[in-house]
């Protein structure tokens, strides 16, 4: 089984983001930029199931700016055996990621496409059902579980109450939840070996796909600030407020 595990370079998630001043989006300039955290998450499992046998080649693939090759550097210090970097703007949106990642799927024929259930720059969470949407391919999102048994996958799903499992043909997709497990760090051998790895650069033009923005971001503002909270006495002033300020009894 060959594994494709898309991973997106993000601001760091230790950073607190400000907003632009003219509301068009985040302060990235500057910023610590790491792999998004459920990509570690999907790099690690897939490294997994090569480490058991289950899987034969894990390729991590990344789209954006020359410097998303560090995020699959990192990919390659983990364990993934090759990368693609598909160069394009610096945050591009689900359906276009979803778009080359199919023309990738094509050249590449996994039988696994591995993604995190979502980016946490902009919190979309939609790349892998639309990638699964355009393949007509089977798919087991919000994965905190996932076994090859008898040739299928069964994928354990977080759900609203507890867990679903199903059980996908291959090829499939499969989106990553953060219990599935605890990612590895690049040990600093690894991290030397990786930058003997092979890196591939492509174009998205080169794939043939149509990137044009379909979403347009109409502004971005801070959450309005928490007051403070105050410390009372009693029960009864508890009521009393709760009766006559916040007026919800
Ligand atoms: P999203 O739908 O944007 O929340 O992202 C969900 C998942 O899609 C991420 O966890 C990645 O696995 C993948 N993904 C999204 N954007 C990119 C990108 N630019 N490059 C590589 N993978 C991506």
């Amino acid at each position: 089984m060959k594994i494709l595990v898309p991973v997106k370079r993000v601001v760091d998630y230790n950073i607190k983001v400000r907003v632009k001043s003219d509301g068009t989006g985040v302060e990235t300039a500057g910023l610590k930029m790491s792999m998004n955290p459920f990509d570690e998450i999907t790099v690690e499992e897939a490294v997994r199931l090569r480490e058991k046998g289950a899987a034969t080649e894990v390729i991590a693939v990344s789209i954006g700016v020359q410097q998303a090759q560090d995020t699959l550097r990192t990919a390659l210090a983990m364990g993934a055996d090759r990368a693609i970097l598909v160069l394009s703007e610096e945050s591009p949106e689900p359906l276009a990621v979803a778009k080359i990642l199919k023309a990738l799927v094509e050249r590449e024929k996994p039988e696994l496409v591995f993604l995190g259930k979502q980016a946490i720059d902009d919190d979309m969470n939609a790349t892998g059902q639309m990638l699964a949407g355009l393949l007509g391919w089977p798919q087991g999102t919000f994965a905190s579980k996932v076994e090859l048994v008898d040739g299928r996958l069964e994928v354990a799903r977080e759900i609203d109450g507890g867990t679903e499992t199903v059980s996908l043909t291959l090829p499939a997709i499969v989106t990553a939840d953060l219990r599935l497990n605890e990612p590895r760090y690049a040990s600093l051998p690894n991290i030397m070996k990786a930058k003997k790895k092979p890196m591939e650069t492509l174009q998205a033009d080169d794939l043939g796909v149509d990137t044009t923005r379909r979403l347009t971001t109409v502004s971005v503002s801070e959450p309005p600030t928490r007051k403070a909270g105050v410390k009372l006495n009693s029960v009864a002033e508890l009521v009393e407020k709760l009766r006559n300020e916040a007026k919800v009894i």
